[in-house]
């Protein structure tokens, strides 16, 4: 079992209105280790009736907490902060041991999601209105912002943490209370956020965690009038559901949903780099991010020695249980992702592509998968089309930058996209025509909680982190100040 210092971090119960509760017919769910198959232990299965039973309280909690200076909601998230990196070592066990991530990168993702808290409650004290030049002398014309009210987030595995953070630190910065239902599969790092939550003096109701019936916790969250917005970051098909069961409501809504990313090597890139950058970019989670680059394309020139080159370093992943040290990559979140992993590459390879490595799943079992490589892959290829999220590195041959462009923006998705060039005028040639709501250039990984996350096209709503994302959680009032 889990070595914690801390085990009363291990929490097994929901967290509704400031009391630690089950749900009202006492039903649970298992929670497992995707490295082992055992499991960690359970929590509460809930639905629309507890959610509703958190959404009141967190309306009743509105009032007070809009009513804190900023810096008063600014300490306390600066305190929650403090805490989850006190804790940290703890924090990215459990994380490791629901989600399979490797601990270096769990506890990476540990202080990116406290670093959530930390700039949103100093962005805080910078919610500034304006006073707007009037068309008459006897009028002012005032505007201010507004916390929106309760919000509610709905957050996946991938992950567990820094999932919830991006939307609950600008939520609570901004005077807001929230409802989150975090992913069944990785409950216990949310729930652990409720316990920090609590030691930092998050008043009771503002923030509540309920877990179990997706779909009927959604639905409620979805239907209930009192909450004003939602948050949701996961697949595209769900994010579409809600938004149709947010619309008899008129909610806000902020969705981060899939992406399909791509990922350019022009002739003129420092290989080594790009075979770095494409390494973090495809194998960080186990391929399993809405980030990872989905689609790699290496220009004719380059892309028998990109391939030879990225094929040695893949070569030198260690695959293992999180657990351990030196590994760089665990098991996939479930058998469902493998079985996806599997049919990307059987139709790849039966539509003419070359297996370079990997190609099965891995002799560990459970669910581990080797790192794959595949080349000449095509757009006629289903790999080229969805989101793989698995270990699986695709790669295209492409002549020219305008065929390349057009290949990329080929997808109903816009989240991110990367390519390593050195040429200045083409750098700003092909960042500027991308549709893609981020672009790493000679970079493969561009997240922090400074830089505005989010899409464009089918891949969603909205922009999280940054001084952007505060805006999602605050709504405008105009002030007329008439008869001077
Ligand atoms: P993934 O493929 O990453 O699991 P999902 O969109 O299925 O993507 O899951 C993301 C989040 O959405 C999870 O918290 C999951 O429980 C939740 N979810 C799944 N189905 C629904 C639904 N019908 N209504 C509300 N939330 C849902």
């Amino acid at each position: 079992m889990l070595n914690l210092k801390d085990p009363s971090l291990l929490r097994q119960q929901a967290y509704i209105d400031g009391q630690w509760c089950d749900a009202n017919q006492g039903q649970t769910v298992a929670v497992t280790n995707p490295a082992t198959g055992e499991s960690l232990g359970s929590v509460p299965h809930m639905g629309a009736q507890e959610t509703r039973r958190a959404i009141e309280a967190a309306n009743a909690a509105w009032p007070a907490w809009r009513k804190k200076t900023a810096r008063e909601r600014a300490l306390i998230l600066r305190k929650w902060n403090d805490l989850m990196l006190e804790n940290a070592d703890d924090l990215a066990a459990i994380m490791t041991a629901e989600q399979g991530k490797p601990l270096a990168e769990a506890k990476g993702e540990i202080s990116y999601a406290a670093s959530f808290f930390e700039w949103f409650g100093e962005q805080a004290k910078r919610i500034e209105g304006d006073v707007l030049e009037a068309p008459a002398r006897d009028r002012r014309i005032i505007v201010t912002k507004e916390p929106i009210g309760v919000c509610a987030a709905i957050t996946p595995w991938n992950f567990p943490s820094a999932m919830i953070t991006r939307k609950v630190a600008p939520a609570l910065a901004a005077g807001c209370t929230i409802v989150l239902k975090p992913a069944e599969l990785t409950p216990y790092s949310a729930l652990a956020l409720a316990v920090l939550a609590e030691r930092a003096g998050v008043p009771k109701g503002v923030f509540s965690v309920v877990i179990g019936d997706a779909k009927a916790i959604g639905a409620e969250m979805c239907a209930n009038p009192t909450v004003r917005k939602l948050s949701f970051t996961g697949s595209t098909a769900i994010g579409r559901l809600l938004m149709e069961q947010c619309a008899p409501t008129v909610k806000k809504l902020s969705l981060e949903l899939g992406g399909n990313a791509s990922f350019i090597v022009f002739d003129d890139a420092d290989l080594d780099a790009a075979v770095e950058g494409a390494i973090a970019s495809k194998y960080r989670n186990a391929g399993q991010t809405c980030v990872c680059a989905n689609r790699i394309y290496v220009q004719d020139g380059v892309y028998d020695e990109f391939a030879r080159r990225f094929t040695e370093k893949v070569k030198e992943l260690k695959v293992g249980n999180g657990m351990e040290p030196g590994v760089n990559q665990g098991p996939l979140i479930e058998d469902k992702a493998l079985v996806k992993v599997e049919h990307h590459i059987a139709d790849a390879l039966s539509k003419g592509a070359r297996l370079l490595l990997g190609g099965e799943r891995h002799a560990l079992g459970h669910s581990f998968f080797q790192p794959t490589v595949l080349a000449d892959v095509t757009p006629s290829m289903l790999i080229s089309e969805e989101e793989t999220f698995g270990p699986v590195a695709p790669l295209f041959r492409f002549k020219t930058e305008e065929e390349v462009i057009a290949l990329a923006n080929d997808t109903e998705f816009g989240l991110a996209s990367y390519f390593y060039a050195r040429d200045i005028n083409r750098v700003w040639r092909v960042a500027e025509q991308i549709e893609t709501g981020m672009v790493g250039v000679n970079t493969g990984l561009i997240s922090n909680e400074i830089a505005p996350f989010g899409g464009v096209k089918q891949s969603g709503l909205g922009r999280e982190g940054s001084k952007y994302g505060m805006d999602d959680y605050l709504v405008i009032k105009y002030i007329c100040l008439g008869g001077m």
